[in-house]
Parts: structure tokens; sequence; C-alpha cells
């Protein structure tokens, strides 16, 4: 077990302004000392709208000039400390950052990234911290082995490490990090294309709630870890759902691109009682995926068998 902490001077005056009584508002109910998870995106790495798509799920989204629908992405907020926390840097972080700690500095208010992999949609918003932008200071990233060796031997990444923009700590499989009282993560290690990094999913463990997070994985098969049982051991399942079904795209070779189809993972799951399948949610929604839109026969079909499709902006208790 690691234990670490980032006791910064700032946090015993902003320890203290919490504790007279100065509380967020936001939708979950909250107690001064509570813990809890919000989801920050639920798209698929391209994001929507998804370059060159001029189909109905993304065309809208160019002709209205809508904002995007962020990228996979989940923030922890330990208001006991005033700790945040960010799994995963998506494109659109900018957006994302703000939801979890407001127009606060991210160099005060945000204690640690968390990544999952080296795809596009889950480390591209790192540049966001650099001195381009942000020019963050010495912000903690939390990184496998083979990611925190490439991000520090690869531009542009290596010049977040010189600028001090990041401070990079290395991580490893099923090892718990303890970040605050009450508070720890554990990197999963899961099968996928791992071109620069090793791909993980991540325990989220609270007060008295555990939250899985695996928005990539190649199939559940591959993996050396029954889902089933490890759905069994937490409170809340946050699950790749990339695609719904082989169907869906068809201009691609899927065996290049290889996800647990929805109903592929739903037949697995068909004998898990249904407690545990509430506890389910489908994230990482490609742009073509119809549990993207509440009144498609799919999205009727999953949450009628007692799943979830993530939301942006869920907040749940950990
Ligand atoms: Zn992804
Ligand atoms: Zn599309």
């Amino acid at each position: 077990m690691i234990f670490t902490k980032h006791i910064k001077p700032y946090s015993i005056l902003l320890l203290s302004v919490l504790l007279i009584g100065c509380s967020k508002s936001q939708k979950l109910e909250v107690k001064s000392n509570d813990i809890y998870l919000k989801i920050l995106g639920t798209i698929q790495d391209g994001g929507i709208p998804h370059m060159g798509c001029n189909k109905k799920c993304c065309k809208n989204y160019f002709l209205n000039q809508n904002r995007r629908m962020g990228v996979s992405s989940i923030g922890i907020t330990n208001l006991k400390y005033d700790t945040n926390y960010l799994i995963d840097a998506t494109p659109d972080v900018n957006f994302q950052l703000e939801s979890l700690i407001g127009s606060a500095n991210p160099s005060e208010k945000l204690n640690g990234i968390f990544l999952t992999h080296a795809h596009m949609g889950h480390y591209a918003g790192l540049l966001n911290f650099g001195r381009e932008s942000l020019n963050s200071v010495n912000i903690p990233l939390y990184l496998m082995p083979k990611f925190h060796d490439f991000i520090l031997n690869n531009g542009p990444w290596n010049q977040l490490v010189t600028l001090k923009n990041i401070n990079l700590f290395e991580i490893n499989a099923d090892k718990e990090l303890i970040l605050d009282d009450n508070l720890s993560i554990t990197p999963v290690q899961v099968p996928h294309r791992d071109e620069y990094s090793e791909t993980v999913g991540f325990v989220i463990k609270g007060k008295s709630k555990k939250a899985l997070y695996i928005p990539d994985i190649d199939k559940w098969e591959k993996w050396n870890v029954s889902i089933v049982e490890s759905i069994k051991n937490v409170d809340y399942a946050f699950l790749d759902g990339t695609f719904y079904d082989q169907k869906e795209i068809n201009n691609r070779d899927m065996s290049e691109i290889p996800h647990p189809f929805v109903i592929e993972s739903m037949k697995l799951f068909d004998d898990l009682e249904i407690k545990h399948k509430n506890k389910i949610y489908f994230i990482h929604l490609n742009h073509t995926n119809p549990l993207l839109n509440s009144n498609s026969k799919e999205y009727k079909y999953v949450v009628s068998n007692g799943y979830n499709v993530a939301k942006e902006g869920l907040e749940l208790k950990l």
C-alpha cells in the first residue's frame, strides 16, 4: 500500500474556510465531509460531433454550432479536504475542469490527474496544462510504468515535466494508492491496444462506496479477471459501452477496434441479480451509439433490463 499526501500550505486555509460552513452548490445533497464522483463526459475518444460524420448523430451539432458532448471522464471530490481528482485528461478538459472545480485555479484545486491510457480521448487534454494554455504548477500526474516512461521521453509531453507544469508519479496495477482519509484509488490493468502505454481502469474507494471505471477494454473474455465478480464487489460500475452492436459501424474493420458490444455485455451479465445490474452505467459511447438517444428502442431495452446509460453531470456519493 502506498501512502501519499499533497498538503500544500494553502490547503490548511482552504480547510478552515470549509469548516466554517462554505459548501458547494450542486444537485447532489452533500455534507461538508462527503466524498462524491461526478461524470464529466460519456463519449468515445472522438467526441460529438465526430470529425467527418455527416449522419444524424453529428450533423446538428455542426449546423447549430453546439458545444461538443464531452469525452469520458470522471471527477472525484472530497469535501472534507476540498480536494479534487480527475480521471483522464480528454480533449474537453477545459469544460470538464470547470465542471469539477468551477473557476478556481486548477494548480491549487486539482490534486491529481489519473490517466487510463495513451489514446487520444484520454490524455490529449494534457496539453492544456502546458505553457501555451494554463501553464499549471506541479499538478500531480499518476501513470502506470510504461505510460510514465512514454511521457518522460517524448515531446510534447515531456515539456510539461521539464517546465514543472505536471509532477509525475508512478502507479502500479492492483496497488492501492491512498489519496485522503477514506479515499483511495487502485489501477486495474485490462487488455486493450497498448501502443504507447498500458491500459487501466480504476477502482475508486470512498467512505462507504466503491466505483469501478473501465472506459476501454478489448473484450471482457480477454481479461484475466471476472467482470461479473468485479461488479458484485463494487457499488457503481462505469463500463465500456462504445458500440451497441456490430451493425453500428459499417465503414471500419471492427477487429481493429475491438470493444465489448453492449448486447454482448448484457448477455454476460444476464445472470446477475437486478441489484447488481442497477450498478452498471454504460459509458464511452461512440457517436453512432443508439444509447445516446433516450427515445431509441435500444436505450429503452437496456434501461428496462435494469442497466443505466451514463449521463454527463451525474453525481454519486462514495
Ligand atoms: Zn477511449
Ligand atoms: Zn456521428
